[in-house]
Parts: structure tokens; C-alpha cells; sequence
């Protein structure tokens, strides 16, 4: 260990630092130790309690267990899937390495369930097709409906075994980006102390998961605040498609815990009040099993028209009476738990309420199929950010483009994981000296640590710019800005949008962003572990809030998960492109998608219909 003698900050040094220890963290940690690199990973909670864990449904592979498959078949529902927003390349190599990734992850030690043959069980999920656009196919790999937890621990255990140095519950405050452009590693704090360390690091991944928290309801962890797509963006870095926000058609109405489409895999239903199987009319063939932005938007259509279910008319049923109760108990026993609990129903008895949740960021840290970060230049080419990759749900590959498929995701953390993990492990063999850090980047970053430690009582907060008084808002606090923020997003930004609606919301976020400043500066409150955690945890939310709502407003169109009330149609001709969101500009740049696969032909846009 070193000290900078002008900060007085310890330093450590690692080949490669990995800020976030869920799957896609863990899958490139383990790659780097098994190549014998020193690997640091950053996790503000503890590693097994990243959001990976509570991924239930499963991975998917054309694996061709139950029915016939193949990864071209899988390509094409992926690129179907994303309303033709997805980079081919990309999707092809995803679709290609998914079958090896789930034989290293069964060697590993996953304890996947089993058909009868003793093979790998696969189930059926939405938007999954055989021979591109025919019958359902059963695609994916699950460990009961446990999955994520079952892949988490394995990886987990096999990091121990390989000496990873974990610094669990710290957490990473900014990345050090130098003049040149290149990234050296981040500064963090323990959170129980507060003790601030900086990792000099040849190589960093950021792999800190999605931004659920974003939105009042939500299926996600309360970790999920985005810290590494808003620490890319003020290293400089653009925030790609964040429109694109998935809302799961079947969360706990109300509550928002997570009924995973394995539900209706298993042959469960939606019905709405006047007992109608409702789907039938939006997605003929496809059904219950269409892609999640077309459930979502077919289950509130039948709210808003009235045919919602219960007291409030604002939920719909999820049926499994169908389903025989043994397999209910056997394959989603999880689930059948989540309704015991939560709701004190048996789901094989009793159906349960759901409406659509917030679930999944599509968009992130814009990135390659390598896993390196890639910035647009001026001539629309695209560079690299040299000793920095991105993996999983804060990543845009993309791959999911405008929407996900059940069952990618945990695909895509394993697949870039692994990738970015090997993209380091060449970048290292050429860069085998640490370099100096600009004093002048470690400032920076402990000093927005301080701006919230030290409470500055004598700036003065209530005069702006043109000399005017701002509004004082004497009882506002953290805790009080995170919520009024998510319910900012889900008034303004869910799954219906319009222009009116979005640009009151950027008003209103324009308001909070002043109002976070204020807190900033002149909270008494003693702000300490925790506190300081969610103090910096609200400045990244309200940062992806920004780049969500402003790209939404830009993207005049309807295309997967976002639906303008205004522009109902897609728009390919000026919108088949992915934006790119700067927070030191209110409007996005676009850039072209990826349309050429690796090796086979492209698929052009289509009409989508499931
Ligand atoms: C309820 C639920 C069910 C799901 N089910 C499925 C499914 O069945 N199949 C599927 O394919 N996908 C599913 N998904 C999606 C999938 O689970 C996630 O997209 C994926 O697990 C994300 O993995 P990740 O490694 O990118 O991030 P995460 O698992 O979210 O991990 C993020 C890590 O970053 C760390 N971190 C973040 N910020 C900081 C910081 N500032 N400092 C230090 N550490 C930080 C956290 O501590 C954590 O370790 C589900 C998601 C949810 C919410």
C-alpha cells in the first residue's frame, strides 16, 4: 500500500479493478484470476446480495434439450425482439457463446433442474420461436426459479477459490479519467468507516447492474441506483438509449415484486375482469408468451379501458389453474413462496394481482461486443476509452436494443463478462506499467465525496445565477428527494409517453436537481455510512433520470419499450438509431446501429407481430 502525499489517500494497485460483484462482475473477475491477473472487485453490498440473485426464470441457450433450436433461430427472435434496435454482431456472438457459457457455468457447479434424461431442463419464455417466427420454442435454462441465485453463489465460490481480493461494502465514488482519455482505476470509501481508498488500476470494469430504482414500482434491488452509468457520464462519457426502460408485464400489483414470465412458461394465464383471455387479441399466436413492451402495453390498454380487475380496477389476473399444482410446487416454488408471503395465496389456488413493473435498463454504458467502451467521434467513427469495459445490465452492447427478451440478460452478463474479461487480459499483456494519476482527478472526485461530508454553511444556496431568490425548501432531505424522484419518473416517463408529459417531467427534474444541491450544501444532518451512501446514491439516479426522460422526449416514434401516444408508429427512417445522451448537453446525438452480423446475413426490419 501507498500514500499520495497530497491526498493522503491510501492507494492500492490491482492488474484490474471490477466495480460490482454480481454476474457479470464475477464472470469477468473469475476469468482475470483464472489468467493469473491480481483482481480487485468493489461491491457496496455483499457480493451474493447483487440484484443477479433474485433473477428467477433462467438463462437461455439453443440447447435444443426439449424442442429443436439453434443459436440462428435464437439470433432472430433477439433481433425481433428489440424492435431491430439491437447490434447484429453483437447478438449473433451472444447467441453463438450461449451454449458454451451454460456448460461452464454446469461445470462450474450450478445445479441446473433436469428433464428425465438427465439433461439441462429449458422452459418456455416470451418471444422465443423455432425456425425464425414459427411454434414457441423452450429456450431456456433454469435452476428451479432460482437461477440467478444458483449462478451467483457458484461464481461467488469459485472467485474465493481463485484469492479475487473482494472489498466488500465499498463503494466506488468516480472513475479517474485522464487528459488523455485513458481510465486508472477509481476512488471508493468503506462504507462502515467512511475510510476513502483509491484503486490504481491498469484496467477497470464497470459492472454496477441496471438503474430499476428509477421508478416508484419497481422489481428491482434498492442498489440499483445506476452509480456506473452516472460515473461514466461525468468521466465524459454518453449514456446510450436510456429511453428504452423495460416494464415486466407481471409484477405484484401494488408491490412490485417481480412474477417471472416462467409463470406464464409454464402454461399460466391472463385474464382481465370479465374473466377474458385478453392476449388472444393483441398477439394471436404468440399469446401470454409475445414480447414483454407487447404484454405490458396490452395489460394497461385493459386497465385504462376500464376492464382492470379488483376493488380499483387496476390490476389484472395472472391464472395458473390450468397448471397442474405438483408442477407449480416443483418448478416455481419461489414464486409459489413470493404469493404465500406476500400476498397469503397458494398461486396454484388462487390467481394472482399483477400490473406492469419497472424492470429492466436496456440502455447503459455504450459499448462493444469486446466489452471495451466505445466513445463517437466527430466523423461518426467510434473510438475506444483505452483501460475501460462494461459489462451487464449497465451496459448498452447493444443487444437488447429497444426491448429485451426474458432470459438475455443473464446470458449477456456471462457472455460480455467473459469477453471484456479476455479484451483486459490482451490490453494488459501490452500495457504492463502502471501510470501516474493526475493529482488534479483524485481532487475532483474527493471533493464531491466532501461536498456532502462537510456541510459548506456559508455558501450562499438561495441566490441563482441571474441573481434571483430560489424557493427554500426547508424540510427536504435525501430520502424525501429519492421518492419525489421516482414518482417524477413514473408520472412522466412510464409506459404510455407524450410531449407534454415527458417535458413537465424534465421541469420538474430540472426543480430537484437544484433542490439535491441545496441538501448538498447545508444538510446538518450528520451524513455517515449509510447516509452518505444514499446522499451520493440520489446524485446518480438523478443523473440517469436526466438522460432517460431527455432521450424520450428527443425520440419521436414508438419502438419496443417506448410508446409515444404522439408518434405511435416506429420510424425507421430517422430513428433506426441508437442516442447518446451527454449530461453537459439537454439533447441527444444519435448513432447508426450495427445491422451486419458477424457471419450471416442481416435481418432487415420488419413489421413486428408475435
Ligand atoms: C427480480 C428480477 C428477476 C430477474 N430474472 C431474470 C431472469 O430470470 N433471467 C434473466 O436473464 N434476467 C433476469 N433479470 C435481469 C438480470 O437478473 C439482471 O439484468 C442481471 O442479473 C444484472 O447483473 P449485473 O451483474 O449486471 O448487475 P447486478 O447483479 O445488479 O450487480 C451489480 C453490482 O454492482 C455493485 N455496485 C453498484 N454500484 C456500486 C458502487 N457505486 N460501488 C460499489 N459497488 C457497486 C453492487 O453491489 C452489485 O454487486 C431479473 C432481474 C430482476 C430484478
Amino acid at each position: 500500500m501507498a500514500f499520495l502525499n497530497h491526498s493522503k489517500v491510501p492507494v492500492h494497485r490491482f492488474d484490474a479493478l471490477i466495480i460490482g460483484a454480481g454476474g457479470a462482475g464475477l464472470k469477468a473477475a473469475l476469468q482475470l484470476a483464472n489468467a493469473d491477473l491480481k483482481v480487485a472487485v468493489i461491491s457496496k453490498v455483499f457480493p451474493t446480495r447483487s440484484h443477479t440473485v433474485a433473477a428467477q426464470g433462467g438463462v437461455n441457450a439453443a440447447l435444443a434439450n426439449v424442442n429443436d433450436d439453434n443459436w440462428h433461430w435464437h439470433m432472430f427472435d433477439t433481433v425481433k425482439g428489440s424492435d431491430y434496435l439491437g447490434d447484429q454482431d453483437a447478438i449473433e456472438y451472444m447467441c453463438r457463446a450461449a451454449p458454451q457459457v451454460v456448460y461452464e457455468l454446469e461445470h462450474s457447479g450450478v445445479p441446473f433442474s433436469r428433464l428425465k434424461n438427465g439433461k439441462i431442463y429449458q422452459r418456455k419464455f416470451g418471444g422465443q420461436s423455432q425456425n425464425f417466427g414459427g411454434g414457441q420454442a423452450a429456450r431456456t435454462c433454469a435452476a428451479a426459479d432460482r437461477t440467478g441465485h444458483a449462478i451467483l453463489q457458484t461464481l461467488y465460490q469459485q472467485n474465493l477459490r481463485k484469492q479475487t481480493h473482494f472489498f466488500t461494502e465499498y463503494f466506488a465514488v468516480d472513475l479517474f479519467r485522464n487528459k488523455s482519455g485513458q481510465v486508472l482505476g477509481a476512488l471508493a470509501f468503506c462504507i462502515e468507516t467512511g475510510e476513502r481508498i483509491i484503486i490504481d488500476a491498469r484496467t477497470t470494469l464497470l459492472a454496477t447492474g441496471g438503474v430499476g430504482q428509477l421508478f416508484k414500482t419497481c422489481t428491482n434491488a434498492l442498489i440499483n441506483t445506476g452509480d456506473g452509468i452516472a460515473m461514466a457520464m461525468r468521466a465524459g462519457i454518453p449514456a446510450q438509449d436510456m429511453e428504452f426502460f423495460q416494464f415486466h408485464p407481471t409484477g405484484i400489483a401494488g408491490k412490485g415484486m417481480l412474477i417471472s414470465e416462467a409463470v406464464r412458461g409454464e402454461g399460466g394465464i391472463l385474464i382481465n375482469s370479465e374473466g377474458e383471455r385478453f392476449m388472444e387479441r393483441y398477439a394471436p399466436s404468440a399469446k401470454d408468451l409475445a414480447s414483454r413492451d407487447v404484454v405490458s402495453r396490452a395489460v394497461a390498454t385493459e386497465i385504462q379501458e376500464g376492464r382492470g380487475c379488483g376493488e380499483n380496477k387496476d390490476h389484472v389476473w395472472l391464472n395458473l389453474d390450468n397448471v397442474d399444482p405438483e408442477t407449480v410446487k416443483k418448478r416455481l416454488p419461489g414464486i409459489r413462496d413470493l404469493c404465500l408471503t406476500f400476498l397469503g395465496i397458494d398461486p396454484a389456488e388462487e390467481a394472482i394481482p399483477v400490473t406492469p413493473t419497472a424492470h429492466y435498463t436496456m440502455g447503459g454504458i455504450p459499448s462493444n461486443r469486446h466489452g471495451q467502451v466505445i466513445m463517437p467521434t466527430q466523423n461518426h467513427a467510434e473510438s475506444i476509452v483505452l483501460g475501460l469495459y462494461a459489462a451487464g445490465e449497465c451496459a448498452c452492447v447493444s443487444v437488447h436494443g429497444a426491448n429485451r427478451l426474458g432470459g438475455n440478460s443473464l446470458l449477456d452478463i456471462l457472455v460480455f463478462g467473459r469477453a471484456a474479461a479476455n479484451s483486459m487480459i490482451e490490453y494488459l499483456s501490452e500495457n504492463p506499467y502502471h501510470k501516474t494519476i493526475d493529482a488534479e482527478l483524485i481532487d475532483q472526485a474527493i471533493a464531491r465525496l466532501d461536498r456532502w461530508d462537510k456541510p459548506n454553511n456559508n455558501v450562499n444556496r438561495s441566490i441563482n445565477a441571474n441573481d434571483q431568490e430560489e424557493p427554500v425548501y426547508q424540510n427536504d432531505n435525501v430520502a424525501l428527494l429519492r421518492d419525489e424522484l421516482r414518482k417524477i419518473m413514473e408520472d412522466h416517463c412510464s409506459v404510455f409517453r407524450n410531449e407534454s408529459v415527458l417535458q413537465e417531467g424534465i421541469d420538474k427534474l430540472e426543480q430537484l436537481f437544484k433542490r439535491i444541491n441545496t441538501v448538498a450544501l447545508h444538510d446538518h444532518s450528520k451524513i455517515f455510512n449509510t447516509a452518505r451512501v444514499e446522499a451520493l446514491e440520489l446524485e446518480n439516479l438523478a443523473e440517469c433520470a436526466m438522460a432517460t426522460i431527455v432521450s424520450a422526449l428527443h425520440r419521436h416514434e414508438s419502438r419496443g419499450a417506448h410508446t409515444r401516444m404522439d408518434y405511435p408508429d416506429r420510424d425507421d427512417k430517422n430513428y433506426l438509431k441508437h442516442s447518446l445522451y451527454f449530461s453537459s448537453t439537454d439533447q441527444p446525438e444519435y448513432k447508426a446501429v450495427k445491422t451486419q452480423p458477424i457471419t450471416v446475413d442481416t435481418f432487415p426490419p420488419k413489421e413486428r407481430v408475435y
